[in-house]
């Protein structure tokens, strides 16, 4: 017999009291009708009631008329908001670390590591604030001047999914509250908890801030891919910010674009590391460790495709495979490596994937299901190394779980064909000593990614970049650099400051 429940009414218990100093009420998340499970041991942790149409568009419309308010509030005043979060963010750091291990499965550092970025994010949304610039441009007529605004834009629906749940939400939120939106967050339905723990923190945030910001500025809805549709299809929402798989935003992407809406997508990723003769293997063993099973491989930057030079190839998979024979699997919270994968669906499609691999040649080490004995509902896996004949049907597809396909290559034009040679163009990365390969995988006809590093592995990406990725990665940005541009509107501005009336192109018009 399978109990369906493993974790101690201790540790139930300490779920709820962390909760409830993170800010959210036993009655928010207890006696509704869709279950939350931890995936450490598969227990039940929670309940919610889903969200139906009509409770997303009342949100809505609350949504846009904080919205028509907030966007006159100065975008300083607005960065002072955030300021505050950044400040209730600090002072929550470990309950909500604690609790995205508890409901992602993240190991302790990981689920730490995440609450810091959304600090970090909060830091530089706060500096943006003051850095909303446009540009002056000359004009071409006497008595003339240009310019290029930014304004806010109106809501911005945010569509997250289950294995960043809470950074995700704050690269997105931040900006677009500085920029001078409203912000309505569908969470993945996997992770319910910490939404509303966040949303408690940002709750906090605002009633410190005071009576400046409008009710209804930033609101969580708790649904599931219906009520995902509702902000989806509604033109008061002028930004889709949706990150999950390539799936979704297939969905997403053409019913934003059928009511002239905007889309950021940040969708799945199947990220390759060459490694060449001339690298530093011992950095290169640790960065395939840390990018390939970090996090069980459920990282859209994750590690999954190993393209190395042959000559080098039997000795780096001999050094990668005793590094994994080392990593510590188990109960996130314990001082482990790798946790579990998210539920028993993540489990068997790996396990399908690792059996194409086989069928289409590959060899494979790892893989198995581990500590089915002691948690029988969790799925935790040694992660697995498949060295492939070629870049097969399996290895173009992203299986969001820890497999790390290898292939060799004999000269480095085919290690860049063989990079760019997938659907996806998430993240990539080159470990190399020689500076003409470096600058070449950096350069035009280099990788095809949005992100392209060199001597540092694939995964663990900082906020002050511009994130995402080409092809079926979706196109978005998000973040650091000029992401924010995507949540405001764009207008030029011509102000005629003379007595006369020139047209443009000399036309004359009596
Ligand atoms: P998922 O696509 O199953 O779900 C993501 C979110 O989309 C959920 O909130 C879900 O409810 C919602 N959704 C699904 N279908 C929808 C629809 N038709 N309309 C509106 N909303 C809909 O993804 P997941 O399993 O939660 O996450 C894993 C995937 O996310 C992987 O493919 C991973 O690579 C990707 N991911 C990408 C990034 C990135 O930045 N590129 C970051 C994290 C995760």
């Amino acid at each position: 017999l399978i109990p369906d429940f493993n974790f101690t009414t201790q540790e139930i218990a300490m779920v709820n009291q962390l909760l409830e100093r993170l800010g959210v009420s036993a009655s928010a998340y207890q006696n509704g009708s869709h279950a939350v499970y931890t995936p450490i041991d598969g227990s039940q942790i929670g309940s919610l009631n889903l969200e139906g149409a009509d409770a997303v568009r009342a949100k809505i419309t609350a949504g846009h008329d904080a919205f028509l308010a907030w966007r006159k509030m100065p975008a300083p005043r607005r960065g002072e908001l955030v300021r505050l979060f950044g400040e209730v963010l600090r002072e929550h750091k470990a309950d909500l670390g604690e609790l995205v291990s508890i409901e992602a499965g993240k190991i302790t550092q990981e689920g730490l590591g995440e609450v810091q970025e959304m600090i970090d994010i909060c830091d530089f949304a706060v500096g943006l604030s003051r850095q909303l610039y446009g540009l002056t441009i000359a004009s071409e007529r006497p008595g003339h001047h240009m310019r290029e605004t930014w304004h806010p834009l109106g809501v911005v629906g945010v569509i997250s999914a289950f294995n960043f749940p809470v950074a995700v939400w704050a690269w997105n939120t931040t900006l677009a509250l500085v920029a001078g939106n409203a912000v309505i967050w569908k969470p993945s339905e996997k992770t319910p908890l910490t939404a509303l723990a966040s949303q408690a923190l940002l709750d906090k945030a605002l009633a410190r801030f005071g009576n400046d910001a409008p009710q209804g500025l930033a609101q969580l809805v708790i649904g599931d891919r219906e009520a995902g549709e509702v902000l989806v299809d509604d033109p008061r929402v002028p930004l889709i910010s949706a990150t999950g798989s390539t799936r979704m935003g297939r969905e997403v992407a053409p019913r934003v674009a059928a009511r002239f809406g905007r889309s950021i997508l940040e969708l799945g990723g199947n990220n390759a590391m060459i490694l060449t003769p001339s690298a530093d293997l011992d950095l290169a063993v640790r960065g395939i460790l840390f990018s390939a099973v970090g996090t069980a491989g459920q990282r859209c930057t994750t590690l999954r495709r190993l393209i190395v030079h042959r000559s080098i190839k039997d000795e780096v998979v001999a050094r990668a495979k005793a590094a994994y024979a080392k990593v510590r699997i188990g109960d996130p919270r314990q001082g482990n490596l790798v946790g579990p994968l998210i539920d028993k669906q993540a489990f068997s499609a790996m396990q399908d994937a690792l059996a194409k691999a086989r069928d289409e040649g590959g060899q494979v080490f790892g893989g198995e299901r581990q500590l089915a004995d002691t948690f029988p509902n969790g799925y935790y896996v040694s992660p697995a190394i498949v060295e492939m004949p070629g870049q097969t049907a399996v290895v173009r597809h992203e299986t969001f779980a820890p497999i790390l396909y290898v292939l060799a290559y004999d000269d480095f034009e085919e290690a860049l064909r063989l990079n760019n040679e997938v659907p996806q163009g998430l993240s990539s990365c080159i470990f190399t000593t020689d500076v003409r390969e470096a600058e070449a995988f950096q350069g035009a006809a280099g990788s095809d990614c949005g992100i392209a590093n060199v001597n540092i592995g694939t995964s663990g990406a900082e906020i002050g970049g511009a994130f995402g990725g080409e092809k079926e990665t979706g196109g978005g940005r998000e973040s650091g650099s000029d992401a924010w541009k995507a949540y405001m509107r764009r207008q030029t501005n011509t102000v005629n400051y003379s007595r006369e009336l020139p047209l443009a192109q000399g036309i004359v018009f009596d």
